[in-house]
């Protein structure tokens, strides 16, 4: 019983001694962390913050993204909902298609057919749950067109979950504006 108990003693000042150690070593280590707000760090290249919307670049209030849904998917964590319309745009005029059928059709050539109006979805609302995102990568890694990045949004601060429930796209929006009014 006496020997168990010495053995145990040993033991817990062996692991104080690594532990120790580990702090001993990591003490003289330059410092990686700065004092918010009064520091703030230099570069923020590597920089993961929660993922972010890519504007289109001649049209910055508007994403690339088509709604398809693949990073929604793709998702391990059901971080992501995409709030989509459906938009039917119309067919052609139907003067122009007037025009075209006074035009005569040769023997060997088959007449046109009528083109049908055409459903695009419109993205209305792309939400983040923050709460839930491991930053795995993996949405805009699936993202065909490279509509989503991590963002650099560093100093993402709240008080309650719901502070971390994102619309990607109305934040893009609004950042957009911001960009437009400082140039
Ligand atoms: S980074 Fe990973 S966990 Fe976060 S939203 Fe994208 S797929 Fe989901
Ligand atoms: S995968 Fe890309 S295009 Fe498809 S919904 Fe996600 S961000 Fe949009």
């Amino acid at each position: 019983m006496m020997v168990k108990k010495i053995k145990q003693t040993f033991t817990d000042l062996w692991s104080l001694v690594v532990g120790l150690k580990v702090t001993g070593k990591n003490f003289f280590q330059p410092q990686l962390t700065v004092h918010y707000p009064r520091e703030t760090v230099d570069t923020l290249d590597g920089y993961r913050g929660h993922v972010e919307l890519v504007p289109k670049k001649n049209d910055p209030f508007n994403p690339i993204c088509i709604a398809c849904g693949t990073c929604a998917k793709i998702c391990p964590s059901n971080c992501i909902t995409l709030h989509v319309k459906k938009v039917t745009e119309p067919a052609p005029s139907a003067k122009k298609e007037d025009s075209a059928s006074q035009e005569p059709v040769q023997n060997n050539q088959k007449a046109a057919s009528p083109k049908k109006p055409k459903t695009k979805r419109v993205l209305e609302a792309f939400e983040l749950n923050y709460n839930y995102c491991s930053l795995c990568g993996l949405c805009a890694q699936s993202c065909p067109l490279g509509g989503l990045r991590f963002s650099k949004n560093v100093y993402l601060a709240g008080v309650s979950p719901k502070e971390f429930e994102i619309d990607l796209l109305a934040r893009m929006r609004s950042q957009s504006q911001i960009a437009k009014e400082e140039n």
